[in-house]
């Protein structure tokens, strides 16, 4: 495809597009031919004032981390743009091949012009992830490290990207890569026993299986990081729910502080969802205000009750807002009971997932209130999303007189108090949530590394794996069976760090990263 065979050198913006303009962008190129490419295309002041010499001279011998300033020009010698140019040279890089940055004018014209002369001269356009694909591949970074790069870049909250580099700095990657080892080293005693028996000492259960369980214990460490990891990746979606005219708008305004939810007095009013976007303890949170839920004939109100239903049944949280001044209402009763109710939309949910708490895929475990079940099931435990309680207008009515019934006062992680109108128990209501998601007693400096769940979904593998090893030692079953739950177990760990991978497991990883990363 491209006219120059050089297509091992991979070229992209690597500067944010299509935002904000910024003064200056960058296009970086790696691979092999990286310094003859941009040899092809950069001239010094030097070079372009020696003119016969512009056009021949193709050997650029630049010294690595030395910034150079001159321009680039095209095949026919036109100006396309001064750059700054920054050589890496393999392996002191990102990639650990040679790596040039051209520093170019910002703005979208201007890098892109540089990119198509980069491409001309005969690099490829990078796939999305590639320079950290070939990070890894080069053993610059490991798996999980290469992930926490993607995370970083994506973070949008300062506590996600502290999580983030701690990543990077390769605090998971180490935690891994010891019980991975722990793991072949036992696998090797074992199948040094299959080999040689007799000439071996006996083997002494007890302190295998207490090594075992250990390892299953520092499993279970690392799983109960991912529910965090998920909410400062994904943040947390909060939907607000509560009949017309409770101040659902007016929270969501001042919680928020934007302006984004138009308030009324007019009943149903907020047909369409409203979403506002804050920060609580670094944590990204989605305020989603919803249509108020009524029993109607009115169409369009009835499709809001159907929309506020949806988004209730996909958020993380639910905030019901009741009105202090009136009370628990029939309408209230109406809403509780179409969400938590018996029939209510977090029931079918349950029943929609088999009502199994499936751990760290689920939605964030620590997330999952379990309350026990109605008498078809009894013991078994149903997945409630975690709700709150907000009784608002607190300045009209003290929130103590409001009665509630006994199902209600279960149903609520917490009852706050609020004045929408004068932001009065907003706060209360951060900590509120908080409490609620687990994070109210982690210091935003003991922030560390967390699991994302491709990560938690390998840990659960290899905790399986290593409790099978358990049962089948205490149940004396031959000793080439642990040795298949052993390597399972290494296998899935090498799934972490990338010592065990698939073609097509980093594909599907490495295509989530954006272009230029
Ligand atoms: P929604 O229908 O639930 O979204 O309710 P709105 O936010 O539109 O508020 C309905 C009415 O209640 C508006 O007139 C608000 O100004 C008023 N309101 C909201 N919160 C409070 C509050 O805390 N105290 C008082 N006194 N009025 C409030
Ligand atoms: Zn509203």
């Amino acid at each position: 495809r491209q006219t120059i065979s050089d297509n091992d050198t991979i070229a992209a913006i690597v500067t944010a597009m299509g935002g904000q303009q910024g003064a200056v962008a960058i296009v970086r190129l790696s691979g092999n031919s990286a310094v003859k490419i941009v040899g092809r295309l950069f001239r010094t002041a030097k070079t372009m004032r020696n003119k016969e010499n512009s056009h021949l001279n193709n050997e650029w011998n630049p010294k690595s981390h030395r910034v150079q300033y001159g321009n680039l020009i095209d095949a026919s010698g036109t100006l396309v743009d001064e750059v700054l140019v920054l050589p890496m040279l393999a392996p002191r890089s990102y990639t650990r091949e040679d790596v040039v940055e051209l520093q170019c004018h910002g703005g979208d014209v201007c890098v892109r012009r540089v990119l198509q002369l980069c491409l001309e001269a005969g690099a490829r356009l990078a796939q999305p992830g590639e320079f950290t694909l070939r990070a890894f591949l080069n053993g610059r970074l490991d798996l999980a490290q290469a992930e926490s790069v993607a995370q970083l870049v994506a973070a949008k909250t300062s506590v996600a990207a502290q999580s983030a580099l701690a990543g990077i700095q390769g605090g998971l990657s180490a935690f891994v890569q010891s019980l991975r080892m722990e793991c072949i080293d036992l696998l090797v005693e074992m199948e040094a026993r299959l080999d040689f028996d007799d000439e071996m000492p006996n083997l002494d259960i007890n302190a295998l299986i207490t090594r075992i369980e250990t390892m299953c214990q520092r499993l279970q460490q690392a799983l109960a990081t991912a529910g965090r990891g998920r909410l400062l990746q994904s943040g947390l979606q909060v939907a607000i729910v509560g009949r017309p005219n409770v101040g659902k708008s007016s929270l969501l305004n001042a919680w928020s502080q934007s302006e984004r939810a138009i308030v009324t007095d007019i009943p149903g009013t907020t047909r369409d969802i409203v979403e506002a976007r804050m920060v609580v303890g670094g944590i990204a949170v989605n305020l989603l205000d919803t249509a108020g839920i009524r029993d109607t004939a009115d169409l369009v109100e009835k499709i809001g009750v159907e929309r506020s239903e949806a988004v209730a049944k996909a958020a993380d949280v639910i905030v019901m807002v009741i009105s202090a001044s009136d009370g628990w209402t029939p309408a209230d009763e109406i809403i509780f009971q179409r969400i938590w109710g018996t029939d209510g939309i977090l029931r079918q949910r349950k029943e929609q997932t088999g009502g199994v708490l499936a751990g760290p895929m689920a939605p964030p475990s620590q997330l999952a209130t379990v309350v026990d079940e109605c008498e078809d099931q009894p013991g078994s435990g149903s997945v409630q999303t975690p709700s709150l309680l907000v009784v608002n207008k607190v300045d009209r009515a003290a929130a103590g007189s409001v009665i509630l019934p006994q199902e209600v006062q279960n149903a609520f992680f917490k009852r706050v108090a609020t004045c929408a109108t004068q932001g009065v128990g907003l706060q209360e209501l951060d900590f509120a949530i908080l409490d609620l998601v687990g994070l109210g007693h982690v210091s935003s400096e003991g922030q560390q590394w967390a699991v994302n769940q491709r990560q938690a979904e390998q840990l659960v593998r290899a905790q399986e794996a290593l409790r099978r090893v358990v049962e089948s030692v205490q149940l004396d079953i031959p000793l080439d069976m642990w040795t298949i739950d052993l390597k399972e177990a290494a296998i899935a760990l090498g799934e972490i760090s990338g010592d065990d991978v698939s073609e097509e497991v980093l594909t599907n990883i490495f295509n989530r990263f954006c272009i230029g990363k």
